[in-house]
């Protein structure tokens, strides 16, 4: 072996030297390129990542079927499927760790899970609550090698057990806020009871929720925790508490006998039987019987953990350590609840939503309420405008009855007008025999008065005087100004001296008037005067219908007699009829076909008639003429009409019509 000289052995030496380092830089060259490669391979991925179909599975520390699990992973399912551009594929395992609590299945859910998903690329994780992380934490690389993590219902006191490449959005339960509410709602209460289950998370939470109690320096609470106890004792337990106690109930997914639940479905038998309010923080029990608690939404919670999920696979968070902003809890009460423990919600934070809040009268029967409100308006308003209406009535009656007193005034007036010729020559008469027997009566005096004679001319003169009186006394009761006075009268004797104001009228138109007032003691609640001032209004209307009458039959008859409850007065006559036109208007006032009338005359009947509770009516007379009929009720029959008529009542119209014209008889 040929030895080297030391200068080559350093030549030999640097050209190592160099070729090492040619190698060096050869390599960091091509480590170069292999890292652009995989940045440019990983962009692609990335890419890729949001062009395919997302492979999501979730891994929920409890029973997926569970209303807070369910509502968190709706919310989750919802926000990847709304953000993935090719769809999205999720699978969900749970070892239901809550419940089970068994190391010894932990091995075959592993190789479940790792043949489940050998050929299956997935392209996110999300892990919920703690098993999931330490599920996650141990086997993650095992199962899903290099596929990012998102962690979720995971108390901040546990972060630092999160791996730093794990996303993590923090959610925690408002142990203290909802003490708070226990302190508001129940000033004087001085022991917390702390009811939890048995299994590890049960134990974790009751002995956080004792932890915070007794930090709290606001209250001196008693703490007690009752923990795993089967739902009877736990129940006996609750019964034996009063309000002077509040019960936080955190979660029992299983008790000491090795029962599992679901936690709310122990809030209802705590509720129904516990003498102490029940809070938590869960918003599932509420509505089962817990009275209030700071709650956490699953909803929110589970829409900021698919948000960050979706993130991280269209490459806008990071893939690791990427970290979400926490849900906030917020108060819920039932109001119900704390009627029912006659406690007040007074103190509640603002905005605390309230539920079981019975509804107030208004709110419940708004729509019955306004109703009400607007019928009893209207009621009113009806009413009033009623009443009104009625005053303005009165009110018109009042005048009606002032014109009508002043009509019928005015009507005699006239008939006395029409009278007086006859008037005139009745009072004439006896003052030309007066004259007569006072010429006689001097004449004798002059001579030698006899005695007798001049006491037969006295007497003489005496009737003739009474006799002018008479007449006069009878124009004036006619003429005075009246107003109605009903008494109890016998109507013969009134109709008797109406006709004696009549009887010379009568002879002077040398008409003849037959009277028959054939009624027994007609007594009837009537006005003397106005009832005379009827006979009269339709005698003259019977003279007057009779002008063109041949004086042979020029014959006016008037009678009355008994008609059912009342008693009929009857003026017939053989004039020329009433006219075929005028039946249907004979009774209204103004309506006349004699040129000189007022058609006041036949008005004024009925208005008076009707006054006295009776009836009028007019009819053709068989064999020529007219007959008016006036029915008056008798005293036992009467009812007074609480209206005065007016002269042209619609009303007596539409009697008048509605009737037959009978001749005579009862209407
Ligand atoms: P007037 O006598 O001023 O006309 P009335 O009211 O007394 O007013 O009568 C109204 C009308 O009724 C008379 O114009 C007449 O046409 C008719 N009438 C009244 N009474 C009779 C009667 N007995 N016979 C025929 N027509 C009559």
């Amino acid at each position: 072996m040929k030895e080297e000289s030391a200068p080559t052995i350093v030549a030999a030496a640097r050209a190592r030297t160099i070729v090492a380092a040619a190698r060096a830089r050869r390599a960091f060259a091509q480590a170069r390129i292999m890292r652009w490669v995989f940045l440019v391979m990983l962009g692609f991925c990335t890419c890729a990542n949001a062009e395919h179909t997302w492979r999501v599975v979730i891994l929920p520390g409890a029973d997926p079927t569970q209303p807070a699990a369910q509502e968190q992973i709706r919310a989750i399912r919802h926000s990847i499927a709304a953000a993935a551009p090719g769809g999205v594929e999720f699978y969900t395992d749970s070892l239901d760790d809550l419940r089970f609590d068994n190391a010894e299945l932990m091995p075959s859910f592993l190789a479940l899970l790792k043949r489940k998903y050998e050929h299956k690329q997935v392209d996110v994780v999300i892990g919920l609550a703690d098993f999931a992380l330490d599920f996650t934490k141990r086997y993650h690389d095992e199962i899903w090698p290099g596929v990012p993590v998102v962690i979720s219902s995971v108390a901040e006191s546990r972060k630092k057990d999160i791996p730093a490449a794990f996303a993590y959005v923090p959610t925690d339960f408002d142990v203290d806020g909802t003490l708070a509410l226990a302190e508001t709602l129940q000033p004087g209460a001085r022991r917390l009871v702390i009811v939890s289950g048995s299994a590890k998370l049960d134990l974790r939470f009751a002995q956080r929720a004792a932890d915070t109690a007794r930090a709290r320096m606001s209250r001196q609470w008693t703490v007690d925790v009752w923990s795993g106890l089967a739902v009877p004792e736990l129940q006996q337990r609750l019964a034996a508490l009063d309000r002077n106690a509040a019960v936080l109930y955190t979660t029992m997914y299983r008790d000491r006998t090795g029962r599992t639940f679901f936690p709310y479905e122990v809030v209802e038998p705590m509720a129904k039987v516990s003498g102490a309010p029940i809070y938590g923080w869960y918003p599932t029990y509420i509505g089962h019987g817990m009275m209030a608690g700071s709650v956490v939404s699953f909803e929110a919670n589970g829409r900021n953990t698919g948000a960050l999920a979706a993130s991280i696979l269209l490459g806008k968070a990071p893939r690791h350590g990427a970290v979400s902003s926490a849900s906030m809890s917020h108060c819920i009460a039932d109001l119900g609840m704390i009627e029912r423990f006659g406690l007040h919600a007074t103190g509640l934070p603002d905005g605390c939503e309230l539920i079981n809040v019975r509804p107030s009268l208004w709110r419940e029967y708004r729509v019955i309420v306004l109703g009400a409100a607007a019928v009893v308006l209207l009621q009113a308003l009806t009413i009033a405008a009623l009443l009104w209406q009625r005053k303005r009535r009165r009110i018109a009656e009042d005048e009606a009855t002032l014109r009508s007193d002043e009509l019928a005034r005015a009507a005699r007036l006239a008939s006395a007008g029409e009278l007086s010729a006859s008037v005139a020559h009745e009072i004439g008469q006896p003052l030309g025999a007066i004259l007569s027997n006072a010429d006689a009566a001097g004449m004798m005096l002059e001579d030698e008065p006899e005695e007798d004679e001049l006491h037969s001319i006295l007497a003489d003169i005496r009737r003739d005087a009474l006799r002018a009186n008479q007449v006069v006394q009878r124009l004036r009761a006619l003429l005075q100004k009246h107003t109605l006075d009903l008494v109890p009268l016998d109507l013969n004797s009134a109709f008797d001296e109406g006709l004696a104001l009549l009887g010379l009228e009568a002879r002077r138109r040398r008409i003849a008037v037959e009277s028959n007032l054939a009624a027994q003691d007609a007594c009837v609640l009537g006005d003397r005067v106005q009832l005379q001032q009827v006979l009269v209004n339709l005698v003259i209307n019977a003279m007057d219908a009779m002008e063109e009458t041949p004086v042979a039959e020029r014959i006016v008859s008037i009678s009355t007699r008994v008609a059912g409850t009342g008693y009929e007065l009857i003026v017939a006559d053989r004039g020329h009829g009433i006219p075929a036109d005028a039946t249907e208007r004979l009774f209204d006032s103004l309506f006349t076909t004699k040129p000189q009338g007022m058609g006041l005359g036949l008005s004024i009947v009925r208005t008076i008639v009707s006054t006295h509770g009776g009836r009028v009516w007019g009819a053709p007379r068989d064999g020529g003429g007219s007959v008016f009929t006036v029915w008056l009720p008798s005293v036992a029959g009467h009812t007074l009409s609480p209206v005065r008529a007016e002269f042209d009542t619609s009303t007596e119209k539409a009697a008048l019509k509605a009737r037959p014209m009978p001749q005579g008889g009862q209407p």
